[in-house]
């Protein structure tokens, strides 16, 4: 059996050294060489929470020491007299490595471990030949190469983009301990993530902000680094001083700014779920995992645990049935991915709305009060379907909140509103 892998992100890496684990043949398609993919433009500023961590270890991939103990949430705006203020603590550390290193280190592993490599760009037009060649064929080339294959479904969709990105790596911020994710929510504005970042001459901190398309932070969105360094890095600051005293008080001024011009990502992405296999014109099959077959906005980091978890899907699914790659395996692989990623996108999408939905607001609230709740939904970062199974509707969030003794007054307003109006 030989299965050709595209794409050397978190998912074709994951399925590759997976499969290479298992002594399953495998090629894997890589855009880049390792060095090529060291010395490229910032791809993102992916936290792995520690589900993601958790498969590096079982692949013997878990090379960096250290990682982050909790989420540290602020909340403010929204009509909040005083800021809530609270900490989430996880139950195992989550890691935010450089995705370049990240990816180059996987890369050079799946090698040194005798793993075959192809470098260049695969064209839609070379799938069919590629079938040819192997048993079965795994895309997992991102957000945008070969979509076109795959149809999106629009039940599952958004049409816009819900923020505008602006994420870079910077210096002279001295990263808080224990060292957690600083999530910090101006409802109605955007949100603001300090994130303690490894990158390559060692931590700095990742500034990561997400804009309320029309909002006042969308003024960084025109306001490109390379136009200006001085100007844009004055903006970043400006907005820190403004809304988030806790960060400022840790900004050292003289040495504050972007890392380097390659170290920043401005843009957008449209929630956007595909179907996860397509039949090429020769009758095969190829399969789509990560985000080629579910891309997130970034809000809640799921995107590289959607990833591997596909990865460990399709790679378990052809360890256990390897009978046939037809139409019964990719459906069957397709459901199995979907009760991960379908959880992840839901969740995720729920928590772009703005304004925040009253569940939203009444576990938040209570998250604030009740320590078990906050580190529960810091915690469920990595398990999204736990954190969905209590925000899927009004009911779910307002039974837990009274069963720990909480009060629902958002939730109790809307069900009230509701009824009335039904
Ligand atoms: C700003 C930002 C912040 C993010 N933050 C988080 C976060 O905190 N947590 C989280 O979990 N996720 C986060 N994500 C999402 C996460 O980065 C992605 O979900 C994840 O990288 C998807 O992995 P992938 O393997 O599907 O695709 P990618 O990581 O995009 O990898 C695709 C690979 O395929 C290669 N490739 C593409 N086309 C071809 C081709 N035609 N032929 C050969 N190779 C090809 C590319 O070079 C690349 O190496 C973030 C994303 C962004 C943009």
């Amino acid at each position: 059996m030989k299965i050709g892998v595209i794409g050397a992100g978190a998912g074709g890496l994951h399925l590759g050294l997976f499969l290479q684990k298992h002594g399953v043949e495998t090629m894997l398609f890589s855009e880049r060489t390792p060095d090529e993919i060291r010395s490229s433009r910032l791809p993102n500023t992916a936290i792995h929470w520690h589900n993601v961590v958790s498969h590096d270890r079982e692949l013997g991939v878990d090379h960096w020491e250290g990682g982050q103990v909790c989420n540290y949430f602020w909340v403010g705006g929204g009509g909040l007299p005083e800021p809530l203020v609270f900490q989430g603590n996880f139950k195992a550390k989550s890691q935010i490595v450089d995705n370049r290193m990240y990816c180059a280190t996987l890369l050079e592993d799946y090698i040194k471990r005798g793993g075959a490599v192809s470098y260049g760009h695969i064209q839609a037009d070379d799938l069919t030949g590629l079938s040819e060649k192997h048993d079965l064929v795994v895309i997992s080339s991102g957000r945008g190469s070969l979509t076109e294959l795959f149809p999106r479904v629009p039940e599952y969709s958004l049409t816009k983009p819900q923020r505008l990105l602006c994420t870079g790596i910077y210096r002279g911020i001295t990263n808080r301990e224990p060292e957690g994710l600083g999530i910090n929510f101006l409802i109605g504005t955007g949100e603001f993530y300090e994130m303690p970042y490894l990158t390559f001459d060692g931590k700095h901190t990742a500034l990561f902000i997400f804009i309320v398309p029309g909002g006042s932070w969308e003024v960084l969105m025109g306001n490109r680094y390379d136009d200006d360094p001085k100007k844009f890095n004055a903006t970043v600051l400006g907005l820190i001083t403004e809304h988030f005293p806790h960060i400022r008080e840790r900004i050292r001024e003289t040495e504050f700014g972007l890392r380097s011009n390659l170290d920043i990502l401005q843009g957008s992405i449209t929630p956007t779920v595909r179907r996860a296999y397509a039949q090429l014109p020769n009758g095969k099959y190829v399969i789509a995992i990560g985000d080629l077959h579910a891309v997130n906005d970034p809000l809640t980091g799921q995107g590289v645990g959607c990833a591997t978890n596909g990865a460990f899907v399709v790679g378990q699914a052809i360890l256990d049935d390897g009978l046939a790659f037809d139409e019964r395996f990719c459906k069957r692989v397709e459901e199995q991915m979907w009760s991960w990623t379908g959880d992840a996108t839901a969740w995720n999408n729920y928590m772009l709305q703005v304004p925040p939905a009253p569940n939203t607001v009444d576990l938040i609230l209570a998250a604030a009060k009740n320590q078990t709740l906050a580190d529960a939904f810091a915690d469920n970062f990595a398990a999204p379907t736990k954190n969905w199974n209590v925000m899927a509707t009004l009911e779910r969030s307002r039974n837990l909140l009274h069963m720990l003794g909480m009060g629902s007054p958002m939730i109790d307003a809307a069900l009230t509103s509701k009824a009335g109006t039904a």
